[in-house]
């Protein structure tokens, strides 16, 4: 049986910058749109900075030689720049992937090879990585673009007619990514991108998950999706006019990472659409976001897990003034009701902490609470999202769960539902299940169940039978992990799994060593360090074991090694 949403929101086929900035060249407010917190006076972008800087970058692109279709990798944490460079991608007609800076050389590799990406942005403290990692897959350093160094504050920089040679010359033999702007500043001002003939077979995106099984593989998302997403949220944010008023006046905080679906669609796309002006924030920093909500009086978090349980625990909350709050939102991975509350109790201004549910294969968002809401604290994910429909189904995929309350696997459907996986048919047809109507279905891999079984129903997700790991919300895939192990000479075979610890999610390696090795636990854990990025630690252990538990076929039996977690974990 089907739930469909309360709400149904047309969705306008266009391109993503389209929907955002609604021409190429009609009138935009001079507003502020990202704002450096550090020079908030000086150094901001507005939003018709934004669509500017963003044409510019897409016409240095285009010289440079991006074709429609290819793809720019972004490795970079936040800057005010961000935004234009990511729309300049897709006005150019290319595709963005965004990487984690904190990734090492190996992983950055798999992801530019994987995604056969023709160029790379990066910033001056990932560059070296960047280097090793463009060496290794063969990527000219003339394809390289970097962000850092010495750079006029924004609004001179947009506005200079020929930035490149004078600002910043060349880092480590890489073009500044001011190269892209120059020569084109008069072109610019005339210059229009050209629209998707179908928007909704024109991927924009290839933002990577594992998704419920295997190595992290590109997720295609088209700029129809990308809107609809969008849609949904500033749908969901605007059903109440006194709410509505509220927005306006509204100021948000981005710690999220840009490079992540999060953190794209809701700055990148959904506060730039609502006029909500964004404060970047280069990195996460806890005591400068208490600091930046007090001085900016902040309106808005969009917030993860980790970052909630900061605030309902850290000595610092109180010290504080955060009663300009009026939203935090809450996504990624659970969000535990004594959490909630505490939180709550905190930043009463802000009435509930809001979770939200969604996944990188639905774009980004699918669940939320009706802002209407005044539902007490809640481990729900709210309500499905205009447009989007869900149903839930035994393990085995094939019973249709028809009660309330009673669990199963989830499935969601609608606009936001990704293209398919990066030259991954095989893993987008094991992922998607196409109906007899024709209706494409999503495996979530996630077990929750539903309050009432009718439009509007709240769902709780309550627990995931993929093999997906999150770490501080980040991904951890289990199969990469094992991959790696197996490369260890004194590992003979290997399995990954999630296990909490003090309610954090954690990687945990179950290992057979060769025979006659002596390797203990901690080298194990050591020789990872350098061949995984940090969140991917197996910092939840490394158990040595005779043999892996695995089915006829070969495949690991995981329910069996979390069982087994389970039980140590309790013994310890
Ligand atoms: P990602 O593709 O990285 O966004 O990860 C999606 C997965 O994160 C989901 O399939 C869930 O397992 C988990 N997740 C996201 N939001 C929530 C939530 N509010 N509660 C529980 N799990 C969540």
């Amino acid at each position: 049986m089907t739930i469909e949403s309360r709400w149904s929101a047309p969705i306008p086929r266009c391109s993503l910058q389209q929907w955002i900035f609604e021409s190429s060249s009609g009138p935009l407010p001079d507003s502020k749109a990202f704002i450096d917190p550090e020079k908030p006076d000086t150094n901001y972008v507005t939003m018709s900075g934004y669509r500017f800087l963003a044409k510019r970058v897409a016409l240095g692109l285009q010289k440079a030689g991006l074709k429609s279709g290819d793809r720019v990798l972004i490795f970079s944490g936040n800057n005010i720049f961000f935004p234009s460079f990511f729309l300049g991608v897709l006005m150019a007609g290319g595709i963005v992937t965004g990487a984690n800076p904190m990734m090492v050389p190996r992983e950055l590799a798999y992801q530019l090879r994987d995604s056969e990406a023709k160029f790379m942005i990066t910033t001056d403290y990932a560059l070296k990585t960047a280097l090793e990692a463009a060496k290794e897959v063969k990527l000219p350093k003339e394809s390289i673009f970097v962000w850092g160094g010495k750079t006029p504050d924004a609004p001179t920089l947009i506005q200079s007619l020929n930035p490149a040679p004078g600002v910043q010359g060349r880092i480590d033999g890489v073009r500044h990514w001011t190269e892209l702007l120059a020569g084109n500043f008069s072109q610019a001002k005339t210059w229009n991108w050209t629209e998707p003939s179908d928007p909704a077979e024109t991927t924009c995106c290839l933002n990577y998950s594992s998704g419920t099984t295997g190595v992290p593989k590109g997720v295609e998302i088209s700029h129809y999706s990308y809107v609809a997403n969008g849609v949904g949220v500033v749908f969901n944010h605007r059903l109440d006019p006194e709410w509505r008023a509220k927005e306006k006046s509204g100021r948000a905080l981005c710690f999220l990472p840009l490079y992540h679906a999060y953190g794209q669609t809701y700055f990148i796309a959904n506060m730039a659409k609502m006029g909500v002006p964004v404060y970047v924030m280069p990195a996460f920093d806890f005591i400068k976001l208490l600091e930046y909500i007090q001085k900016f009086r902040i309106t808005m978090l969009a917030a993860v897990p980790p970052i909630v349980i900061l605030i309902a625990k850290h000595p610092l909350t109180t010290k504080y003034d955060l009663s300009s709050l009026e939203t935090v939102g809450s996504g990624g991975a659970p969000l535990s009701l004594e959490v909630s509350e505490e939180a709550q109790r905190l930043i009463p201004t802000v009435g509930i902490i809001r979770q939200g549910w969604g996944m990188t294969e639905v774009t980004c968002t699918s669940m939320a609470w009706d802002p209407n809401s005044t539902a007490p604290a809640s481990s729900g994910v709210g309500e499905l999202n205009p447009n989007c429909k869900a149903k839930l189904m035994s393990l085995d995929g094939k019973r249709p769960i028809t009660q309330a309350n009673e669990r199963g696997e989830l499935w969601v459907t609608g606009p936001t539902l990704m293209r398919r996986y990066w030259k991954k048919p095989e893993a987008t047809t094991e992922t998607i299940v196409v109906d007899s109507d024709g209706t494409r279905w999503l495996k979530t891999g996630d077990i929750a169940y539903v309050e009432e079984y009718k439009p509007g129903g709240i769902f709780h997700v309550v627990d995931r039978s993929k093999e997906l790991i999150k770490v501080k919300g980040n991904q951890v895939a289990p199969a990469e992990l094992e991959g790696v192990l197996l490369e260890n000479p004194d590992v003979a075979d290997a399995a990954v799994i999630g296990v909490t610890i003090k309610g954090e999610e954690l990687p945990r390696a179950y290992v057979v060593k060769k025979p006659g090795s002596k390797v203990t636990g901690e080298e194990i854990a050591k020789w990872m360090e350098s061949k995984v990025t940090r969140y991917k630690q197996l910092k939840g252990g490394v158990i040595f074991v005779d043999a892996i538990p695995k089915n006829p076929s070969g495949k690991i039996l995981r329910k069996v090694l979390r069982e087994r977690a389970a039980k140590e974990i309790g013994d310890s």
